[in-house]
């Protein structure tokens, strides 16, 4: 045994690294180990999952139709809805509002030609999405007395 302190091989700048100054690094590393963990939950939270949720393919054709028809009323409760939020016009998140209730009463979910609802797909036939009022073969008006899936506020409007 000496007293000079035991040197380690030269590290990669070429500068011999104290035996002291290593375990610092090697106790600042094992520190930072020990909170990984809890960084990774912090940046995971921040991470937006989006589960991808179909919607039945003879809802999205039928309400394609509707909105062909109705595209100016539809862009005007858009805008209506916004408004009521509080949106500035032209606000993209106005979109994401519901626009039943501002719709002319013929035009609104449930109405004579009002707006159709947009279903979740419940399953797959033949590789389409449908809900269970579109599912090919269905015997008569038969519903499912248990619906799964989200439904859209418009949907649910539709459905009441
Ligand atoms: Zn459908």
């Amino acid at each position: 045994m000496t007293d000079t302190p035991a040197k380690i091989p030269a590290a990669f700048n070429g500068q011999p690294v104290p035996a002291k100054q290593t375990a610092e690094g090697v106790a600042a590393i094992a520190g930072m180990l020990a909170r990984f963990p809890q960084t990774l939950a912090m940046v995971l939270q921040q991470v937006p999952v989006q589960t991808r949720q179909h919607l039945c393919a003879p809802c999205v054709i039928t309400r394609i139709g509707w909105e062909a028809v109705h595209g100016s009323e539809l862009k005007a409760a858009i805008a209506a809805a916004g408004k009521a939020y509080g949106l500035d016009d032209g606000d993209p998140r106005a979109a994401q509002l519901d626009p039943g209730p501002h719709l002319p009463p013929a035009l609104q979910p449930g109405g004579p030609q009002g707006l159709p609802p947009l279903t979740a797909a419940i399953t797959t036939v033949a590789g389409t999405d449908v809900c269970s009022e579109h599912i090919p073969g269905r015997p008569g008006s038969q519903k499912l007395l248990v619906v799964s899936g989200a439904l859209s506020p418009s949907a649910l409007a539709g459905l009441g």
